[in-house]
């Protein structure tokens, strides 16, 4: 106990032992010792001394009396707080099993405001002292309108301000009658109470096809575990449909959680559930203040909050009784946890439905392979919704064959002045919009509508090139070149926020105004549309310019508003967004993305473009999408031009099957870095050497990782795949058993990886 202080609060206690799971990066749970007479149920959140310091814990159980009882240190406090549901200790157990990863890693997750542990404090009240009139006679007129304030309210109590303000006095004779003793103080507590949705409000009359789809989903909820596919193209009403789904949890008096991807969640989000129900629901994402997070993690605790949506992590929130999960655009590869605990967000929410036993909803209009062939062997539901909402029709597509129809130089015009002279010798710049495309945009501007030139990369130019010896700008820490981001003036690494300011020489050759800008990204892009459509009122969309919902919602009130309308936009604007004017969208690089050998790439890209084709038409005016391309013949651009998903999604899937990838068979990364070079090397080596030797598991590697170094680590990759049925976890877990991993090499495990980088 050495260096503890003793605690005041819980002294008694006998030789209880509990179990107590700790938010580290352990795996077990240390003995405690609990109070005679008040050992705490299994979830109970409480404060334990941990070598000097004090730390958050929960109560798994009965210790397991290995260590003598004279050792054990007792809990220090007992939380005020419910338990943490066994549904979510169930999934915490999951998770950490499932991943490879410490129990204790994923318990952090659930505990991740600290600071919500805590009751807000409490606002300090009054109410009437019994037999407090007595001595009315003898009061003053202020005195006397006080009491007749609480007189008139019965037990009401009220905040001292309230008071005053109610009976025309000052606060401080509110305060002077409670010290002589006229007021009795209370403490009021100050905990949040999110407003109620409001599920008899109706929604929009749904279409015979929505009614169909929402009363199937209706039926669901109250039937115990199941996974549901709501598979229906962009713009037919998935989210209206789903919204049926909640009402039917809320009437049920259960709780609802909606998984969105991040920058969805910016979008319209809310403001269609507020529509529908009344109020915004409970959010969480990254985004939010830590006072904002704590108030929504207790609303959520206390079982206040009947609706939550939410980034990734919100399904570790601590709902008392989650009746439904929805999982929109379930495809997303946001749902993926990439750092820390590596998990798939939309995977364990159908593993939170079955410890659960309520409704899984997972919607999309581009479903992953993994969810098709889910939904193929009958594991889930599939709800088919194949139009357009209100007769809108899906957008045209065409490709854009960037060999025949190349983009034209250009230059500024007027030439820009420099001490007074007009340039005359201003140098062509590289275009990157196709002569097809600046007339489609040409004619849809002209006839007061709007176009999204449809662009994934950020920043002015994703490469900086010496002209003079040819060198790169890297990443001092990364395999990575740094992008230009020419509105802030800096160059910056994607990677790991590497900064610094674009030099005025060439890093290697010292040659001045040598270095080149290669390739676009949004902020050239739009210098380029500016020249084209002078008269556009123009708006780059990008994380840089907005950051946080608050500017998103901003920024999609400007477009709706007519405000503007020429988006030049990266990924930010591929989905949620409904803007009705917006009728065309040029997609600026269709193969990017493409290249990169990665098993999804196609997948991926598909899902994409079909999402940002997506945005384009979706009112009474018909949309067209122009998608520029140097591979028009390549299976993702044939699959969207004829609009033929199921015949690319059945091609892709009979070559993964041949190949047993995924959904077909199961994979698992190790990821091996170390700041030392040969350590990482040989650490990734060995784990070669001791490789599992197992019919149906092949171990592919160990290889220098695509990022061979990622904020000065080096990194190497294993790869094991292994045929469907087979038990991957427990072979990953003897494999690192018997392999030395000295100290400083550090082994991530990811299971079903999404990311090859
Ligand atoms: P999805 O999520 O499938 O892309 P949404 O749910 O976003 O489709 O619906 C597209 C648009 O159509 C939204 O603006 C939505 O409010 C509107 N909408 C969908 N169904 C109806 C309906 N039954 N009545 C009126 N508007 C609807
Ligand atoms: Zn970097």
């Amino acid at each position: 106990m050495a260096g503890i202080p003793a605690s005041p609060r819980l002294s008694l206690f006998s030789e209880t032992r509990v179990a107590v799971l700790l938010p580290l990066p352990l795996a077990g749970a240390y003995d405690y010792l609990a109070p005679e007479g008040e050992v705490p149920p299994p979830g109970t959140l409480v404060r334990v001394p941990l070598g000097r310091r004090e730390v958050v814990g929960v109560v798994l159980g009965p210790g397991d009396g290995e260590v003598e009882a004279e050792k054990l240190k007792p809990l220090s406090v007992i939380l005020p707080l419910p338990p943490l549901p066994s549904a979510l200790l169930a999934l915490v157990d999951w998770v950490a099993a499932y991943t490879v990863h410490p129990r204790g890693a994923v318990l952090r997750m659930a505990l991740s405001v600290p600071d919500a542990l805590e009751a807000p404090k409490g606002i300090s009240a009054w109410v009437a002292r019994p037999g407090g009139e007595r001595d009315l006679l003898r009061l003053t007129s202020a005195r006397k309108r006080v009491l007749a304030v609480l007189a008139d309210h019965g037990a009401m109590p009220f905040a001292t301000a309230d008071l005053a303000r109610e009976a025309a006095v000052t606060p401080s004779v509110v305060t002077a009658m409670g010290k002589a003793g006229l007021l009795q103080p209370l403490t009021l507590s100050r905990e949040w109470e999110p407003p109620q949705p409001d599920t008899e409000r109706s929604g929009f009359p749904l279409s015979g096809e929505q009614g169909a789809a929402a009363a199937r989903l209706r039926e669901r909820v109250g039937e115990g575990f199941s996974t549901t596919l709501l598979d229906g193209v962009t713009g037919s009403g998935k989210t209206e449909v789903y919204f049926e789904a909640i009402a039917e949890t809320l009437r049920r008096g259960r709780q609802a959680l909606v998984l969105l991807p991040e920058i969805a969640l910016a979008a319209q989000w809310p403001e269609r559930f507020a529509s529908r129900f009344g109020v915004e629901p409970v959010q969480w994402h990254s985004q939010m203040g830590p006072v904002a997070r704590k108030k929504a993690w207790r609303a959520t605790a206390l079982g206040r909050a009947p609706v939550v949506v939410g980034a990734r992590s919100a399904l570790f929130l601590p709902f008392p009784d989650l009746g439904l999960i929805v999982v929109d655009e379930e495809h997303d590869s946001a749902f993926k946890q990439e750092d820390g605990v590596t998990y798939n967000a939309r995977d364990m929410a159908v593993v939170r439905g079955r410890l659960g036993h309520f409704p899984v909803v997972l919607a999309s209009a581009t479903p992953s392979l993994e969810t098709i062939e889910n939904a193929r062997q009958g594991r889930y539901g599939h709800i088919l919704l194949p139009s357009r909402h209100g007769g809108a029709s899906l957008p045209t597509i065409e490709l854009v064959d960037l060999r025949r129809h190349k983009p034209e130089k250009w230059r500024p015009e007027p030439p820009p002045v420099v001490d007074g002279e007009p340039v005359r010798h201003e140098p062509f710049r590289m275009g990157w919009l196709s002569p097809p495309l600046v007339q489609a945009t040409r004619d849809t501007l002209a006839a007061g509508e709007q176009v999204l030139l449809y662009l994934n990369r950020r920043g002015y130019a994703p490469l900086t090139l010496c002209r003079t010896c040819g060198y790169r700008i890297q990443c001092p820490r990364c395999t990575a070149w740094l992008v230009e981001h020419r509105r802030t003036g800096c160059l910056r690494c994607h990677h790991c926020d590497f900064q610094m300011p674009l030099p005025g020489a060439c890093p290697a050759c010292e040659a001045t105004d040598s270095l080149a800008p290669c390739g676009p990204g949004v902020e050239r892009l739009a210098e380029e549309a500016l020249f084209r459509f002078p008269d556009a009122r123009l708006e780059i969309a990008a994380s840089d310019t907005l950051p946080g919902p608050k500017e998103a919602r901003a920024m999609a009130e400007r477009v709706r508003s007519g405000a503007v309308n020429l988006i030049v936009g990266t990924q930010i604007m591929a989905k949620g967004h409904h803007f009705p004017a917006l009728t065309l969208v040029g997609v600026v690089d269709g193969d990017l993305g493409l290249s990169g050998g990665d098993l999804r790439a196609a997948e991926r890209t598909h899902q994409m473009l079909h999402q940002v084709a997506g945005r384009a038409g979706r009112a009474e005016r018909p949309g067209r999408v122009l998608i520029q391309t140097v591979e028009p013949n390549h299976p993702v651009m044939e699959a969207l031009a004829t609009g033929d998903a199921d015949r690319f999604i059945e091609t892709e899937t009979e070559e993964r099957r041949a190949l047993s990838w995924p959904p077909h068979g199961r994979l698992v990364a190790l990821i091996v870095s170390a700041t030392d070079a040969a350590a990482a090397q040989a650490t990734a080596r060995a784990l070669g050497r001791t490789a599992p030797l197992v019919a149906g598991v092949d171990v592919l590697g160990p290889a220098p990782a695509p990022l061979a170094m990622l904020r000065g680590r080096h990194r190497h990759r294993l790869l094991l795949k292994a045929e469907r049925g087979i038990r991957v976890q427990g072979l990953v877990v003897e494999w690192l058993a018997r392999t030395a991993i000295p100290s400083g090499v550090k082994v991530q495990v990811d299971v079903d990886p999404l990311s090859f980088l």
